[in-house]
């Protein structure tokens, strides 16, 4: 697959579930404050009301609630993206993170990303499809800001997000996850990896 590829490129990386483990941790502080008894694995919808059975409003301030908190402050780095970002920025490609979070919780987002991957990613860029004003996966895509930047290549979990760029003829690596295990992808700029080590390992990128 690595030779469709240029050489230098300019690649985008996703920060919940990519970067960060952030559902891991959101579905044990959901049970914790809200009597649910799920697990990480039953989490096959991306969309929080069909698995928090909650109205998405109220989804979205238990959400927002959870970017506030130390929990959240300390999201563990997902297995091998520290050995992927490394690698990749030794091969001389940019590196981006663009997230569907809300600009209104960057100090958050930005401490992480500081704390965790100092100095790697040129740019951090919010689409804020996940808002508490506008819901949950508004009119804002992430094939504009891949248009804005030139991005070539996103890293996602997100069949909607690899959807959008696909479509605009951006790459997409999905890396599998519960809510998109079942997914399969008819778009060939859609390439499905099953975690991060794999890119490296298959030579994805
Ligand atoms: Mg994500």
């Amino acid at each position: 697959m690595g030779e469709l590829l240029r050489s230098v490129m300019k690649i985008a990386f996703d920060l919940d579930d990519i970067l960060s483990s952030f559902n891991q941790i959101f579905v044990d502080y959901h049970n914790r404050h809200y009597g649910t008894n799920l697990t990480f694995d039953d989490i096959n919808d991306f969309y929080p009301p069909n698995v928090y059975m909650a109205s998405e409003q109220e989804c979205l301030r238990r959400i927002f609630e959870f970017y506030r908190t130390t929990d959240c402050d300390n999201l563990p780095v997902e297995s091998g993206a520290n050995e992927l970002i490394d690698d990749l920025i030794k091969k001389g490609h940019e590196l981006y993170v663009i997230t569907a979070r809300d600009p209104e919780i960057s100090e958050h987002t930005l401490a992480w990303l500081k704390k965790n991957f100092d100095g790697k990613f040129k740019d951090v860029i919010m689409t804020k499809q996940f808002s508490q004003e506008l819901g949950v996966n508004n009119h804002y895509k992430k094939s504009d800001a891949c248009k804005k930047y030139g991005i070539e290549v996103l890293v996602e979990d997100a069949i909607h997000n690899a959807e959008d760029v696909a479509k605009e003829g951006i790459k997409a690596i999905l890396i599998t996850k519960p809510w998109n295990k079942k997914y399969k992808p008819t778009d060939p700029n859609i390439i499905r990896a099953s975690n991060l080590n794999e890119i490296m390992r298959l030579r994805i990128l």
